[in-house]
């Protein structure tokens, strides 16, 4: 079979090089055309495909599926960045464990389903929601902007809550930073992201937790959001560099290009940051 194989490619070259030879007058020319992620050796007049070699069609008739196609797909180079995006875009903004804001942001804030979020996101999230809809999927928005001070209320809140039960204030800060970020480390502070369930997943428990991960609504979101703009910001097994646990219900505005980009590259915002500064 391998050696079968290897015969075809062997006699394609040597067809390559004929055709070259009998067809240079021609202002022919044989060469290795892409198709279907594979190369095949054709006949062209320009950039027109005359022929390709029939004894080589049957290899590549089939279509380049699973792990072949895989296999061959072409690597796609870290310059390929979406064109015109830097790493300073608003849209971009890191906010993290190591990037904490430190003043409150000034964010120009709409209302959006009971929410505030950032006027700039206000049509893709729309855009994200009636597509949803067509979809079957009905979105809840959980949650939108929240201010540092805001953040540091129910942060100091659920300290007092642990260290009423006994715990020292260390222990108390330590479960609370379990289920909140500290104040200045979280997104919403930006206005960009959001809490995001549908109305199946409110009715079942309305949490967040890692379970509405496995629902239709999140598969959609993962696989959709990115056309709006958003990614799933907290991905599964992506916490060494986010510091944060999977976390399917917070999206995250980043654009078009970018969320697409990402999601295809399977890249956390910080690694993107990073290409984004090698770039
Ligand atoms: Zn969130």
């Amino acid at each position: 079979m391998k050696q079968k194989k290897y015969q075809k490619v062997f006699l394609g070259i040597l067809a390559v090089m004929l055709a070259n030879l009998l067809g240079a007058s021609k202002k022919v020319m044989a060469s290795w055309q892409p198709t279907d992620g594979l190369m095949i050796p054709a006949v062209c007049q320009g950039n027109k495909v005359v022929t390709t070699f029939p004894f080589m069609q049957e290899k590549f008739d089939r279509p380049a599926t699973g792990a072949r196609a895989k296999a061959v797909a072409p690597v796609v180079p870290s310059s390929d960045l979406p064109a015109g995006v830097t790493k300073d875009d608003w849209q971009l903004q890191l906010v993290n464990r190591d990037h904490p804001v430190t003043t409150e942001p000034t964010v120009q804030l709409v209302e959006f389903a009971g929410q505030w979020i950032a006027a700039e996101i206000f049509d893709s999230l729309t855009e994200l929601f009636a597509a949803a809809n067509k979809a079957g999927i009905n979105l809840v928005l959980i949650s939108g902007y929240r201010s540092i001070a805001h953040q540091e209320e129910l942060f100091q809140d659920k300290i007092a809550e642990y260290v009423a039960t006994g715990l020292s204030v260390a222990e108390a800060r330590g479960e609370t930073l379990k289920y909140l970020t500290a104040p200045g480390t979280s997104e919403h502070h930006t206005g960009l992201a959001v809490d995001v369930i549908d109305d199946v997943w409110a009715k079942e428990s309305g949490e967040l937790v890692t379970a509405f991960g496995s629902t239709e609504a999140a598969e959609w979101l993962a696989q959709y959001a990115p056309a709006a703009g958003f990614i799933i910001r907290y991905p599964l097994g992506k916490t060494a560099d986010t510091y944060i646990e999977y976390e399917p219900w917070h999206l995250r505005y980043v654009g078009v290009d970018s969320a697409q980009y990402l999601t295809e590259n399977n890249l956390s915002l910080e690694e993107y940051h990073q290409r984004l500064s090698e770039n």
